[in-house]
């Protein structure tokens, strides 16, 4: 097992504790790692781009340990994170004898790591699943923390559970597949961390961007810090009850125009989004006195650079008015008694929750970034 590229990137929650490993080419020994957790089945998860890609090899090094294995794979795209998926998903692992020792091995992007995670979260009351993110996102974001769930037509991600992994397998050589488009929807997320609360780091990716779209080492290193940056606020708040929100830098704008362009990836993929909301949420700290505009500028600097969009005039059919973008974030679910909570900043690096903003603050705000 031994590879030389290799990052553990420990998440020290307790009991549910589990390792994040990073590295290229770790598929081959996959098997073994997942092995080595005890299963004696593993029903792998997968979507219909992803698994011609890798489910192959993903089960032969399993095969290889002596465990059974099935594959099932469904429609790519977010539609799948649905009560539809969810039960071909569940029946799929039923089928597939998996017992409460066993393992779902979730082999994808964020969409296939939420609902096969939920899936693991109540078959069988709880069965333990491995998740192998095969997406730049996935890899940064939503494999780690243990969020799993499915979209309801009252809105995203609102029927779920959280459900830790036992072990996150991300091998960095897959996204060599990935198209450059969901590359950089997820090198927002990775920019996000620096910008929450690193500014070393987001300087270094200011000079390693081009190495991690590339695959260089500086790909892996990205990936274990951006790891090691959410599940350091995971651990502190596993639930969501606090610190956790920070991670929602950029994404009250961002959902927003989610919403707007109702969810249709041919627009705005999520990362897309994030980057013009953190463009965004910099731009509005700074109007509001609270972080040089400077920063504002370096921050959108960086993010153009990569290709990323970062003004809501690069919004695919338009942004719609002020009001839609207002009634659009107060749907989020971060609002209470009316006020809007935004992640604000004083720099980069010095980003902080900040709630009860007048929605009349945000509208002027985004009255000047429309005009
Ligand atoms: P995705 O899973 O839809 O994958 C994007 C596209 O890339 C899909 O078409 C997929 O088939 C394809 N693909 C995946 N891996 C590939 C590879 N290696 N080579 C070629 N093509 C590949 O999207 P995503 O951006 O990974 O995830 C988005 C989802 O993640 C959303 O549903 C979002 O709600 C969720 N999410 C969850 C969390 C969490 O904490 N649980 C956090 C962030 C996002
Ligand atoms: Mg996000």
């Amino acid at each position: 097992m031994d590879n030389p590229s290799l990052i553990t990137v420990p998440v020290p929650l307790g009991d549910r504790a589990y390792d994040i490993l990073v590295g290229r080419g770790l598929i081959a020994s996959a098997g073994a790692r997942i092995a080595a957790l005890g299963a004696r089945a593993a029903a792998i998860v997968t979507d219909e781009h992803v698994g011609p890609l890798y489910a192959h090899a993903l089960a032969a090094s399993l095969e290889a340990q002596g465990l059974r294995v099935s594959v099932t794979a469904l429609a790519p795209g977010e539609a799948t994170k649905s009560y539809a998926g969810l039960e071909r998903v569940c029946d799929a692992v039923l089928a597939a004898k998996i017992e409460r020792g066993d393992l779902v091995v979730a082999l994808g992007g964020g969409v296939i790591g939420d609902l096969a995670g939920f899936a693991a979260a109540v078959v069988r009351r709880g069965v333990r699943f491995v998740q192998v993110p095969t997406t730049l996102l996935s890899q940064v974001d939503s494999s780690v923390g243990g969020k799993t769930g499915i979209n309801s037509r009252h809105g995203k991600n609102l029927v779920g559970a959280f459900h830790q992994p036992s072990l996150v397998i991300a091998d960095t050589a897959l996204l060599d597949t990935l198209p450059i488009r969901e590359m950089r929807a997820g090198y927002a997320e990775v920019a996000k961390y620096g910008l929450i609360d690193d500014e070393r780091f987001f300087a270094w990716c200011e000079g390693n961007w081009s190495g991690i779209f590339a695959g260089s080492l500086a790909r892996d290193k990205a990936v274990a810090q951006s790891c090691r940056a959410k599940a350091a606020v995971v651990v502190r708040d596993e639930h969501e009850t606090g610190d956790r929100a920070l991670l929602n830098l950029g994404h009250t704008f961002g959902h927003a125009l989610e919403k707007i362009t109702a969810y249709d990836s041919a627009r705005l993929v999520h990362g897309e989004g994030v980057a013009i909301g953190l463009a965004l949420a910099f731009r509005f700290s700074a109007s509001l006195g609270l972080c040089p505009l400077a920063d504002a500028e370096r921050v959108e600097a960086h993010l153009k650079a990569t290709g990323l969009p970062t003004r809501l005039s690069q919004v695919p059919g338009g942004c719609g008015t002020v009001d839609e973008l207002l009634a659009a974030m107060a749907q989020d679910k971060k609002v209470k008694g009316g006020a809007l909570t935004f992640i604000l900043a004083r720099g980069i690096g010095q980003s902080f929750i900040a709630p009860g903003i007048e929605a009349e603050t945000v509208r002027r705000f985004l009255a000047s970034e429309i005009d």
